[in-house]
């Protein structure tokens, strides 16, 4: 992926000490540093800024979060769910996907900020999964960030794997569009970290995923990431419809089975292109020129926007066959689908949230 250059990065007084200030120090040596007492950031300081999103994304902010870390995936309305947690290490991404939901998410509070209290997020953590022991966790970081994008200069990761690594009954997922995994290679992961890519063909690639690493280096440091002893996931959302698709979607498979090992697989997830009226008025005025805005969708119960049902079906069904084909037991779920769709495209669905959450983290501890 592109070098991360922020123009600034501001730090609130009592973040100085935090690890993850000396790791950004270290790893950003020519970049202004700015203290401040207090950061509440809201677009109002970023107006008179043409693209506020935009402009948003290079300056960086270090702060502590004052709210809760851990929370369940809120999921969407009226789709199966798969039990998924998320914990918040940071908001916004220095990467600009055109239909990235963030625009519309983090529209009144756009600022690039990473969190310093690791402490804080590690005992909340610790807390939840001693209470519920008996509960398996599967955790994912990359909400409302990308998980690996900012590893270089906040070394966030670093801090935290060691402490998942050792518990018993959660996995940690880092879902990523970058390559940046130099700094996970010689830790330990204990069998507990997926390392989750978000896969297009290059061609989706250059056209949507501003900033990104290319189709060829996410494979590169997933292969990378295998031989250090991570499992991997590879989550094929958003899928998007164009004449052609499906030769880059094919080949965009072949590759993908020709560089990793399937049997290092957690799981394969697909998702079609989805967003709201809001997001597409937002992808109009960043990105005007987007194919994705021409494209024909419906509106559904949960107020997203999708392909028409029979097309989504199909798309699924494709791209079953081959993944099946090429890795025929993993495991592989719809993001953010109906039930009836599932049934369409496997012939069941799973019979609740927490069948689909235990068949995903039951990986053999
Ligand atoms: S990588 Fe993910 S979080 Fe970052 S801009 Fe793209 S969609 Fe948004």
């Amino acid at each position: 992926m592109q070098n991360f250059q922020p123009e600034e990065v501001i730090v609130e007084g009592d973040s100085v000490g935090s690890p993850i200030y000396q790791n950004l120090r270290r790893a950003l040596p020519q970049v202004p540093f700015r203290f401040v007492d207090d950061i509440a950031v809201k677009n109002g300081a970023l107006s008179g800024l043409g693209d506020a999103f935009g402009s948003a994304k290079k300056r960086l902010y270090l702060a502590k979060h004052k709210g809760e870390f851990l929370k369940k995936c809120p999921g969407s309305e009226g789709q199966v769910c798969c039990n998924y947690f998320v914990i918040n290490f940071a908001s916004n991404c220095p990467m600009d996907c055109s239909y990235c939901y963030l625009q519309e998410y983090l529209a009144d509070n756009a600022a690039l900020k990473v969190f310093s209290n690791v402490g804080d997020l590690i005992d909340e953590a610790d807390a939840t999964l001693k209470k519920h022991r008996g509960v398996f966790f599967r955790i994912g970081t990359g909400e409302i960030t990308d998980s690996l994008a900012l590893e270089p200069y906040t070394g966030m990761v670093r801090e935290i794997l060691p402490y998942f690594a050792e518990q018993a009954n959660v996995l940690l997922e880092l879902k990523t569009k970058s390559d940046c995994v130099d700094t996970l290679l010689d830790l330990d992961p204990k069998g507990r970290v997926v390392v989750g890519w978000s896969m297009n063909p290059q061609r989706v690639i250059d056209a949507d995923e501003h900033a990104t690493a290319s189709l060829t280096a996410r494979l590169n440091a997933a292969r990378r990431v295998q031989d250090a002893g991570y499992r991997l996931g590879f989550h094929f959302d958003p899928m998007i419809e164009y004449s052609g698709w499906e030769i880059d979607y094919c080949a965009m498979l072949e590759q993908t089975f020709a560089t990793i090992d399937w049997r290092k697989l957690s799981w394969v997830s697909l998702g079609v292109l989805r967003d709201t009226l809001g997001l597409k008025r937002t992808m109009r005025q960043r990105f005007p020129r987007s194919q994705l805005l021409t494209g024909e969708q419906v509106l559904c119960p949960d107020g997203k926007l999708r392909y028409y049902q029979p097309l989504r079906v199909a798309m699924y069904r494709q791209m079953v066959g081959w993944i099946r084909q090429a890795a025929p037991t993993v495991k592989i779920y719809l993001c953010m689908e109906s039930r009836e769709v599932w049934e369409q495209v496997f012939g069941y669905a799973p019979s609740c949230e927490k069948e689909l959450g235990n068949q995903l983290g039951n990986l053999g501890f």
